[in-house]
C-alpha cells in the first residue's frame, strides 16, 4: 500500500524531472516513465490499491487519482510549452472575431417594398426641412380623434371601423396616422413642417383592397403665411420622388373633419402618364391623398392661436402608392410575408 510518504517523494521526483526536461523525446520518456500502463510507476501504485479493503481502496483510490490528474496536467502544459505554444496562441489561434464584417451570400434579403417607398419619401421631405417623426400605433382616443376635431358623438369614429383595446376604454389601435398632428404642434409648437409615416389599422373585412393593417405618410405644415399652394408644391415633390418622375396633380372638395377647407387629391396615373388605362379605369387620374389647411380647432388642441398661424395637412396611403408603383394587385400581399411575392423585389 502506497503511503503518503511514497506518494509525496513521487511527485516531487516527477516535478524534478519534468522541470529538465527540455524536448519532446525527454518528454515522451518520462511520460512512460510514470503513466506506461505496464510499468509506470504511478500505475504501479495504482495496481496496489486491489490488495486494500473496500475503505482504504476508497481513501488511497481517490488520493492517487487527484495525484494522477495532477501530474498529468503538467505533463501536458509543458508538452505545450516544448511545442512552441502557450496557451494564449492557441486561444488567439482558436478565436473567432465578432466584429469582423460578414460577407452575406448573394440574394440574402433586402427591404421590403413599403420600406423603401418610405425612405425615398422621407428623403425628399428631409431634403425640404422636414422633421421626420415616428409615432405611438396604440392611441388615446383624445389624439386619435378628438385632438383632430372627431369628437365623440361625430359620425367619422363610426366610419373608421376602429380597433378599440379590452378593458381600455380610451385606447385604440390608431385608425390613421393623423394622431401626430396635435402631438407634433404640442412638442415642437409653430412654425413646423414634419411628415410622420407609419401603420395604421382598422377592423376591415379584408380582400384585394382593403386590408386591417396599411400604411400613410402624412406631412404637417404650420407657420404664418401658409397657403395651398406651398402645399401642392410640396405634394408634387413628394411624388415626384417616389415615382422618379414628374407628376400633375388636381384637387376636389371634400370633408375631412381636421382639416378646412379640405380636398380629394388625384395625380396623374403613372402607368399610361394620364392616356388612359385599366388602373386608372380609363380617366388617366389616381385618387391618392387627402389634403386641407389644417383646421382651427386642431391649431388650438396643439396650443397655437388660428388667428396667428396657418398650416396645411395630407395624408397619402403609403400602401396604395407601393401598390401603383409596382403594380401590385393584391394589398394582402404587402402583408404576406409570401417570400415568392417579396423576392421579386
Ligand atoms: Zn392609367
Amino acid at each position: 500500500m502506497a503511503s503518503q510518504i511514497e506518494v509525496e517523494a513521487l511527485k516531487q521526483s516527477f516535478q524534478e524531472a519534468l522541470e529538465s526536461t527540455r524536448d519532446i523525446a525527454a518528454l515522451d520518456v518520462l511520460e512512460q516513465e510514470y503513466f506506461s500502463r505496464a510499468s509506470g510507476k504511478l500505475t504501479l501504485l495504482m495496481k496496489g490499491l486491489g490488495a486494500l479493503t473496500p475503505d482504504e481502496r476508497k481513501v488511497h483510490g481517490q488520493m492517487l487519482n487527484a495525484l494522477k490528474n495532477e501530474l498529468f496536467e503538467e505533463l501536458g502544459n509543458k508538452r505545450v510549452m516544448l511545442e512552441g505554444k502557450t496557451m494564449s496562441d492557441i486561444a488567439i489561434a482558436e478565436a473567432i472575431d465578432v466584429t469582423q464584417p460578414v460577407e452575406f451570400p448573394p440574394g440574402f434579403g433586402h427591404m421590403h417594398p413599403v420600406t423603401r417607398a418610405r425612405w425615398d419619401m422621407e428623403e425628399v421631405a428631409r431634403s425640404m426641412g422636414f422633421l421626420v417623426e415616428d409615432g405611438p400605433e396604440l392611441e388615446t382616443d383624445y389624439y386619435n380623434f378628438t385632438a383632430v376635431n372627431i369628437p365623440p358623438t361625430h359620425p367619422a369614429r363610426d366610419s373608421m371601423d376602429t380597433f378599440y383595446v379590452k378593458d381600455h376604454p380610451h385606447w385604440v389601435m390608431r385608425t390613421h396616422v393623423s394622431n401626430m398632428q396635435v402631438r407634433l404642434l404640442k412638442k415642437y409648437g409653430a412654425p413646423i413642417r414634419a411628415a410622420y409615416p407609419g401603420r395604421c389599422f382598422r377592423n376591415e373585412a379584408t380582400d384585394a383592397r382593403h386590408e386591417h393593417t396599411f400604411y400613410q405618410f402624412e406631412t404637417i405644415v404650420v407657420d404664418r403665411q401658409i397657403t395651398f399652394s406651398d402645399m401642392v408644391g410640396v405634394i408634387k415633390a413628394l411624388l415626384s420622388g417616389l415615382f422618379k418622375k414628374d407628376v400633375k396633380v388636381r384637387f376636389r372638395p371634400k370633408f375631412y373633419p381636421f382639416v378646412e377647407p379640405g380636398v380629394n387629391g388625384e395625380m396623374t396615373c403613372m402607368l399610361c402618364d394620364g392616356r388612359g388605362c385599366k388602373v386608372c379605369k380609363g380617366t388617366g387620374w389616381l385618387e391618392i391623398f387627402g389634403a386641407g389647411l389644417v383646421h382651427p380647432h386642431v391649431l388650438r388642441e396643439g396650443g397655437l392661436n388660428p388667428r396667428e398661424w396657418t398650416g396645411f395637412a395630407f395624408g397619402m396611403g403609403l400602401s396604395r402608392l407601393v401598390m401603383l408603383k409596382y403594380g401590385i394587385e393584391d394589398t394582402r400581399l404587402l402583408q404576406s410575408g409570401d417570400m415568392r411575392f417579396l423576392e421579386q423585389f
